[in-house]
């Protein structure tokens, strides 16, 4: 795995990137993977992983992950559990995705703390909700290399060829339809939104703009990690 420890030995930062689906938390994570070393852990790419290898716990979430449910804690954070268990110490870490209920959040300490980590900054991305859904509903990603397309916004430069890797098979997720997106927007402010005000009482949370282009995002994040 890459991104490891870095070279001077110090620790990198442990962060939770919040917001709605569409927010841009995949794509600024892969950014910050990239620029900083970190590793990402999203339990939705976990998750669609189980759903393709057919295992207990995607035979068990992918129905819900199709309406646009959310999955019982226990299956995410053991996830989270085992994924912290192969992570080098003293890597960086963004948590995408996760957690997404108060109870996720009260385990995700105690696995932090388990681990011998603990959590640096909670970064809200701000966003509109409509856009979100016309962000969402257009979003396509190379199946290979995974580079993140958009009908509407950002096509590849040659039609049907990857822009990075050359590719020309592309994939959509399943619950990227409007019905489910509204799903799962009424999920986050329902369920995730309320954990806000517990990272709060901690002084943890900082925001950026999400709907700013994706590089001055990218930048905003840049500035509230901890050195
Ligand atoms: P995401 O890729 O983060 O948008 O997640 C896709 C779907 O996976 C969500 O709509 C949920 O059904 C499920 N999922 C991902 N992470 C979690 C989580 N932390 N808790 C419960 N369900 C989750």
């Amino acid at each position: 795995m890459s991104g490891s420890r870095a070279a001077n030995g110090a620790t990198g930062p442990v962060i939770i990137l919040l917001g709605p689906p569409g927010a841009g938390k995949g794509t600024q994570a892969q950014r910050l993977m990239a620029a900083r070393g970190m590793v990402q852990l999203s339990t939705g790419d976990m998750l669609r992983a189980a759903v393709k290898a057919g295992t207990p716990v995607g035979l068990e979430a992918k129905a819900i992950m199709e309406a646009g449910g959310l999955v019982p804690d226990h299956v995410v954070s053991g996830l989270i559990d085992e994924a912290l268990g192969t992570t080098p110490p003293g890597t960086g870490i963004i948590f995408d995705g996760y957690p997404r209920t108060l109870a996720q959040a009260e385990s995700l300490d105690a696995l932090l703390a388990a681990h011998g980590r603990h959590l640096d900054r909670v970064i809200e991305i701000d966003v509109d909700e409509d856009a979100l859904v016309d962000r969402i509903t257009g979003r396509f990603t190379c199946a290979k290399c995974g580079e993140g397309y958009h009908d509407r916004h950002k096509l590849p430069r040659v039609a049907g060829v990857c822009d990075r890797c050359g590719s020309t098979e592309f994939k959509r997720r399943p619950d990227d339809n409007e019905a489910t997106v509204r799903t799962r927007m009424a999920e986050y402010r329902a369920k995730t939104a309320p954990i806000l005000p517990l990272y709060e009482a901690r002084g943890l949370v900082a925001r950026v703009d999400g709907m700013a282009p994706i590089e001055d995002v990218a930048r905003g994040l840049a500035a509230l990690l901890p050195a």
